[in-house]
């Protein structure tokens, strides 16, 4: 999960989201302020997390 820092303050976006906002990232020159692997982490968009949680 990729924390961006946007226009509209930052949000955690996962790979699939990422591709979404592929023009706004470019066009708003969004950048990356952290990189994790971390499974608490939530998408801003969608409210998934990075993994998939097995019981
Ligand atoms: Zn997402």
């Amino acid at each position: 999960m990729k924390l961006w820092v946007t226009p509209k303050g930052d949000r955690w976006l996962c790979e699939i989201c990422e591709e979404q906002y592929e023009k706004e990232i470019k066009e708003e020159k969004w950048r990356v302020a952290f990189d994790k692997t971390e499974p608490m982490l939530r998408c801003s968009e969608c409210k998934q997390s990075d993994m998939e949680v097995i019981d």
